[in-house]
């Protein structure tokens, strides 16, 4: 879900901040040197008491295993081996499902590993919480410390752009950064 920039505020306090849309992509890194990829979300940090860029929420383990066993059947079957060998197009297409299949594994070692924690990618707190605004851009998430809502107004649209490029995060297998 891609979330759009714009400014931040509290019904019932002077709170004013800034949501700012970045590409990132998240890099774990296992302690046996395997790495899978992740994404982030934007989430309000409890800690940096602003909106961060954090981990974004696992996926459901059991789909990923339901795809996972559908490849290891297909890879299990004699036909597969076979033609594997006789069809290019086919050995390619093979390739890209071991590709698909170690993705799985991969996803899944993270999804069971980083479980519901969701850690803040600046402050690396695990107190982060999601915003879920409705159409009126009231957030319904959560409450601000004062009790009141927060607000995402509408982005400016005269204000200056800032073309970010993809920037990846380095992460170990806890979710905190590596410097
Ligand atoms: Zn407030
Ligand atoms: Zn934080």
């Amino acid at each position: 879900m891609s979330m759009p920039d714009g400014p931040l505020s509290c019904t019932d306090c002077d709170y004013r901040g800034f949501l700012v849309f970045r590409r990132i992509t998240l890099a774990y890194h296992f302690a046996d040197g395997t790495t899978v990829n992740g994404h982030r979300e934007m989430r309000w940090c409890s800690d940096c008491r602003n909106p961060r860029d954090v981990e974004g929420a696992q996926p459901e383990i059991e789909s990923l295993q339901t795809e996972l066993d559908a490849l290891n059947a297909t890879f299990s079957t004699t036909g597969y081996r076979t033609k594997r060998w006789v069809s290019r197009i086919f050995g390619q297409r093979a390739c890209a499902l071991q590709t698909r299949a170690n993705e799985l594994r991969g996803q899944i070692r993270l999804a069971q590993t980083r479980g519901t924690e969701c850690r803040c990618l600046t402050c690396s707190s695990v107190h982060t919480l999601p915003f879920n605004f409705d159409d009126d851009g009231v957030c319904r998430g959560f409450q601000h410390e004062c009790g009141g809502r927060l607000l995402l107004g509408p982005p400016d649209m005269d204000a200056p752009r800032f073309n970010y490029g993809r920037e990846t995060i380095h992460l170990d297998e806890t979710g905190k950064r590596i410097p």
